[in-house]
């Protein structure tokens, strides 16, 4: 098998599947052709091919950045192999979901846009409403799509010699999802008392409700934090993000290769997104402004990745700038993330001077993920193990996991939505504990206002050249010399 060929066309797939996804998503294109992509660059995934590389992944020198390149192109592969088989049900799933629309008090609401319009909305009947009218939505337009194309991912796994999906997914991402599972357990175990009472005060404020009448619905308003809008004004959104980029030394306005895609359009998808079609090259950010803090803080997430990938080196390898391990990734998005709720980034570039309120809803928020996460792991390790179990008790285990990390009541209709393919719930658990030390390493190095430090910026950027080459916890060794740790997070949400 020529390797070097099958990169190159990897490359040219990978391309061509990200700048689609960019088209529909941005709302420039209705269709989402994808199923075309696939089937121009089928070869890549054909059952010979896949086990070619399966082959070569395993005769590698245990180590080595070849032996990585292998893994990583096996991984890319299987996925395409797996995408492949599920490609007309994604599609469909797309469509449905840009068409539906949900009838509410006689009003039209598209089912995208609904997500917007419940963390919008001040009264918790409505958003009640709104949410129920979704769920159901996704119960008869779309889970039976969701069912199927997952017993497509499980007998692909299996066919592939692979005991379970799940197995699957920790070989050929190199991650021992059972230690992270204890460990994320743990950290859970370990905030038992403390959620409630970090959560409640800050649920009182801005909802106007308390953890024992909190229910799912009300989560988007909560994220939304309405109450926080004076500090964040539109008109300074972007300004704050050129500013903060510009102290690491970044000149976003004449990057080239960089699209900063906030513009309104009618068909935009409502979730942001980093689309990076060509790395170094061609990276697009995109954003639908609604409004308020959160709006800060998905442009720095997003604008984390845009970086990241904008100054991936250029001549490393396909595989470590558009594969690998996406915790790495992540951690750069979080740790920009971040500054929308540092104190003295809110005084500088936002001017805000009591920054208390902010400190403690992004705490309260962050647990309240952290936990979420942590379920949504053990939910999806009992989901992709691929032992049988079946529907209803899937289900079951959904409510109960989700529920019992939340201590919420978890409706069950999205037990199928709620999970993003590949185990990505592990890589943002592992970048979380990633840029917590992340961050903690730029303090030190270059202060509690590392941000306004070019010199940060230039560590930041050779780190960024590296692309994806090394796992989060190689990362993290050759930087600091420290393991992945859950503890951390424990210390910097001031609950050890
Ligand atoms: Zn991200």
């Amino acid at each position: 098998m020529d390797l070097d060929a099958y990169r190159g066309s990897a490359e040219a797939f990978v391309s061509a599947l990200t700048a689609e996804y960019y088209g529909h998503f941005a709302g420039l294109k209705d269709d989402y052709e994808i199923e075309a992509i696939y089937e121009r660059h089928a070869d890549l995934f054909a059952a010979d091919r896949v086990r070619a590389l399966q082959e070569l992944a395993g005769s590698a020198t245990p180590g080595t950045d070849e032996q990585r390149r292998r893994r990583m192109l096996l991984d890319f592969a299987v996925e395409g192999r797996l995408g492949q088989a599920t490609k007309t049900i994604e599609a469909e799933i797309a469509r449905r979901e840009a068409e539906l629309s949900l009838v509410l008090d006689g009003e039209r609401i598209g089912f995208r846009e609904s997500a917007v319009v419940q963390s919008n909305e001040p009264d918790p009947e409505r958003r009640a409403r709104i949410d129920r009218a979704r769920l159901e939505a996704i119960e008869r337009d779309l889970n039976p799509l969701y069912r199927d194309a997952l017993k497509l991912q499980h007998a692909g796994a299996r066919e592939l010699g692979f005991a379970s999906y799940r197995d699957m997914c920790a070989e050929l991402k190199a991650i021992d999802l059972e230690r992270l599972h204890a460990q994320t357990a743990a950290f859970a175990d370990a905030t038992e008392a403390s959620y409630a009472t970090v959560l409640d005060p800050e649920l009182r404020r801005t909802l106007d409700l308390g953890l024992g009448d909190l229910r799912r619905s009300d989560l988007p308003r909560f994220f939304r934090a309405a109450d926080q809008d004076v500090h964040f004004p539109a008109a300074a959104l972007m300004h704050s993000f050129a500013d903060t980029m510009a102290g690491l030394g970044i000149d976003i306005e004449h990057q080239r290769g960089v699209v900063l895609d906030v513009e309104a359009r009618r068909k935009k998808s409502p979730r942001a997104f980093c689309a990076p079609v060509r790395v170094p090259g061609e990276v697009y950010l995109v954003l639908s402004p609604v409004g308020g803090r959160d709006d800060f803080a998905v442009l720095f997430h997003e604008g984390g990745h845009t970086e990241h990938f904008a100054h991936v080196d250029p001549v490393l390898p396909f595989e470590f700038r558009q594969l690998g391990d996406n915790a790495i990734t992540e951690a750069y998005a979080f740790l920009f993330q971040h500054l929308v709720e540092d104190p003295g980034w809110l005084a500088r570039h936002l001017g805000v001077t009591d920054p208390d309120a902010i400190a403690a809803h992004a705490r309260a928020q962050r647990l309240l993920y952290l936990r979420r996460y942590t379920g949504k792991l053990a939910y999806e390790l009992e989901l992709h193990a691929g032992d049988g179990t079946g529907e209803r008790e899937l289900r079951g285990r959904y409510c109960a996991l989700l529920g019992g990390a939340l201590k919420v009541d978890w409706p069950g209709e999205s037990y199928l939505s709620d999970v993003d393919p590949g185990f990505y719930c592990a890589a943002y658990l592992r970048a979380w504990a990633l840029e917590t030390q992340l961050r903690a390493h730029l303090r030190e190095r270059f202060g509690e206002r590392w941000w306004s430090e070019l010199e940060a910026g230039q560590a930041l950027r050779a780190l960024w050249r590296d692309g994806q080459r090394l796992t989060a916890e190689e990362l993290l060794g050759e930087l600091t010399g420290a393991e992945l740790d859950f503890g951390v997070l424990l210390e910097d949400l001031d609950l050890a």
